[in-house]
Formats: C-alpha cells, sequence, structure tokens
C-alpha cells in the first residue's frame, strides 16, 4: 500500500500538476486523507518545492456549517480567504485537489442554502478560476476514496473493505498500478493527441449524437479547439489538470444546440442526485426537461443564473470500453463517471477550447458563441449504443462514433 501511495503521489506532483524546482504548492485534501497528503508534501519537497500549503476539508464540518449558519454568512465568501487563494496562483503555485466526498452529504440541506454557497463562491472566486481555466496555473484534480464515498458505492461491503475496493479501482483508473505510471500516462496522453489532433484538421462544423432518448445536434463555433489529455499552461510547461482522464473535449455554440438528449449516469449537484433526466434544445438553450429524481436540484442547475446555466459549455467524446467504465458501476463523483462516457456540460466553456478565446471580452465571446456561467456541470450522455456522425462545413457526414466507441483507429 505505502508503495502504491508513493506511485500515486509521484503521479500527481510529475504527471499531474508537473511541479517544478522553486515553485509553490496548494494542496486541497479531505482530513482523511492525511496519509497520501503527508507522502505528497514529501515528495513535493523533494522535487524542490519552494512551499507546500494545505487547505483541509471534512465532509462533517462541510454538513454542519451548511445545517446551521445563518444565511449571511452562506451569502458570503471571505474576503481573506479569496485573496489568499488569488495570491498563490498569481505567484505561481500549482494547485493539486485531492478529491472524494460523499456523494449525499448535503441531501437534506434546503436548496436555497446550496444556491446562496454557490453563488458567493463563484463569485468571490471568478479571478482564481480565470486563472485555472485558462491555464495560467497548472492544477490537477486526482481521485481519494473517503470512506463516505466508497460506501456510497459499495453499500453491501463494511467501511475498511469498502474503501479497499474504491483504491483498487482508483489506482487500476489511474493506472498508478502499473511498473511505471509516469510512462504509462505518456503513451496514454499520446494515444488522446492523436485523436485531437485528428478532429482540430477535421474541423467540423456540427456534431450529430443518436442514442436511445438521444437526437441531439451540437454546432461547433468557429475556430473551436479540441483539447484532451495533456494540456499546455500558458508557461509553456505542460500538465494532466484530470486524473484519470480519457476525454477529448471542445466547446458547442452557445446558440446552436438543438434537439434532445438523455443522461445515462446519475449526476452529482451540490451533495444531491439528479437521475435519468431529458433536456430539450432550442437554439442552444434549455427550453424543457423532465428528471426521474432530484428535479429540484436539476431545476436550482438550470437557474443557477440569468442564461448561462442552461446552455452548453463542454462537449467530450469518451468510448464506452474506458477503463473508467471496465469499472461497471456508478461512481456518484463526476472526476471519474465522466472519464467512462460521452458526456457535456451546462455552464461555462473552457476559453482554452476556441482561438483568442483566452483574450477576449464578454461582448466577443457571446459573438463567437462561447458561453459564460457561474456553473459547470458535466452529466453523462454516452453508452454501448451511441452513435456520432461530424457534419462537415459542406453538409456532409462522417462517423465518428459507432456502438459506443471510435470509427476511426489512431
Ligand atoms: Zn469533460
Ligand atoms: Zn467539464
Amino acid at each position: 500500500m505505502q508503495e502504491l501511495l508513493k506511485k500515486y503521489a509521484q503521479l500527481a506532483l510529475h504527471t499531474g500538476v508537473n511541479l517544478q524546482e522553486g515553485q509553490g504548492l496548494l494542496v486541497q485534501a479531505p482530513i482523511e486523507a492525511i496519509e497520501l497528503v503527508r507522502i505528497v508534501v514529501k515528495e513535493a519537497y523533494e522535487m524542490g518545492a519552494k512551499n507546500v500549503h494545505v487547505e483541509w476539508k471534512d465532509d462533517q464540518l462541510t454538513y454542519l456549517k451548511m445545517k446551521h449558519a445563518p444565511m449571511e454568512v452562506l451569502e458570503t465568501f471571505p474576503e481573506w480567504r479569496k485573496d489568499a487563494m488569488v495570491s498563490m496562483v498569481k505567484e505561481g503555485y500549482a494547485v493539486l485537489n485531492i478529491y472524494g466526498e460523499n456523494p449525499d452529504l448535503l441531501q437534506d440541506i434546503d436548496g436555497k442554502r446550496m444556491a446562496a454557497v454557490t453563488k458567493a463562491s463563484s463569485t468571490a472566486l471568478k479571478e482564481y478560476r480565470d486563472y485555472l481555466m485558462n491555464d495560467r496555473a497548472r492544477w490537477s484534480i486526482v481521485g481519494y476514496p473517503t470512506t463516505e464515498w466508497a460506501q456510497k458505492i459499495y453499500p453491501d461491503l463494511n467501511a475498511k473493505e469498502a474503501k479497499e475496493q474504491l483504491w483498487k479501482e482508483i489506482f487500476r483508473i489511474a493506472r498508478a498500478d502499473q511498473d511505471d505510471p509516469i510512462e504509462a500516462w505518456n503513451e496514454h496522453n499520446q494515444l488522446l493527441r492523436n485523436a485531437r489532433e485528428y478532429l482540430n484538421e477535421k474541423n467540423y462544423a456540427k456534431l450529430h449524437f443518436q442514442a436511445t432518448g438521444t437526437d441531439l445536434t451540437i454546432e461547433l463555433p468557429e475556430g473551436h479547439i479540441w483539447h484532451g489529455g495533456a494540456a499546455k499552461a500558458t508557461d509553456g510547461v505542460t500538465f494532466n489538470p484530470n486524473i484519470p482522464t480519457e476525454e477529448v473535449f471542445s466547446m458547442p455554440h452557445k446558440y446552436g444546440v438543438n434537439g434532445q438528449v438523455t443522461s445515462t449516469k446519475p449526476l452529482s449537484f451540490q451533495g444531491q442526485l439528479i437521475e435519468n433526466f431529458t433536456l430539450t434544445f432550442k437554439d442552444g438553450k434549455v427550453v424543457d426537461y423532465s428528471c426521474k429524481k432530484g428535479e429540484g436540484a436539476l431545476k436550482q442547475l438550470l437557474e443557477a443564473d440569468d442564461d448561462g446555466a442552461s446552455r452548453l459549455g463542454e462537449v467530450a467524446l469518451v468510448p464506452h470500453e474506458s477503463p473508467v467504465s471496465q469499472a461497471g458501476i456508478i461512481f456518484f463523483n463526476t472526476l471519474f463517471d465522466e472519464n467512462a462516457s460521452c458526456h457535456i456540460a451546462l455552464g461555462k466553456a473552457y476559453p482554452t477550447n476556441i482561438k483568442g478565446g483566452s483574450d477576449m471580452k464578454e461582448k466577443e465571446m457571446d459573438q463567437y458563441g462561447v458561453n459564460d456561467s457561474i456553473v459547470h456541470e458535466d452529466f453523462m450522455i454516452g453508452s454501448a449504443d451511441m452513435n456520432i456522425d461530424g457534419i462537415t462545413k459542406d453538409g456532409e457526414k462522417e462517423a465518428i462514433f459507432r456502438n459506443g466507441t471510435w470509427a476511426i483507429s489512431f
């Protein structure tokens, strides 16, 4: 176990944030991850980190605050916390988020309280988030199997067994159980690079998704860019924002999405699960929706802001046979579930998914069809029966996915 944790920590620091000598590191982690965090911090200093700052989180403390704090507290995000986070990324810190939380944690918290917190933190952290979403800071999210999360996935196992089982899956999916995880990631990144280069060269005008409950056409804006695997930060150093990652992704035109799409896995939004939902789009906007479970949370998501939360900011292609889908389980955690399946995201688009996007002003973004929002929520739409066609500027159709996987070999 010690050996695996060390490999996992090294993977997060080298392949994930690609920490450089003399650089600072911000680590965000649940207190349950203390053993891993200590290894991460030790490795980081050995790699030459100038400082490692750890920000602890705990599900129970989050819950108590959400339950008991007065509205005025939930509606404000502390200035000092915002300043601290902004100053670290401004100073060139890398950000490593070790992530695992109980997906049902905030189930019984009133929607208005949840919305207040989302709004306050998204508004306050706009500058911080801009650093990350524009690759001006190197960042990475890696999974950590907290006990309550593990037990949600494996309700028949006891706490210890559930956690062990989830560790096993996380190590396998992250390729941390291989002889040389960093080399395995170099190869994996090469495959994703081939896929994104193919799509960039094709420069499709539209994508057409078809599966049970889905018939959706997504227009891609002029100048759109496909990304996937390793990203390059503005300082020229590569990093992997997500471990795992199996996707190539781009941005839909905010006014160019039409048809119907049905989710294929539950979406965990603010501690609440939204299941089996269908969205109908007209000219980019959700005009109708239905939902088997979590309708209140879905409504809250779609109405998180005036307009952007009901339009798309991401379209991502993931083959159905990815290591994450091979696990054959629902993780109730977007970092994993989004890498099991093709997905789209409601809300903000990554400015890096369009030429010149990082320098665009609000009005220009709108003209190019770049969506802006205080949220970015991925949800899964892929399945073994999904077919995707690319439609060229001349209106010709070409197969991209057949039966849930690439119709092209890279
Ligand atoms: Zn994605
Ligand atoms: Zn996303």
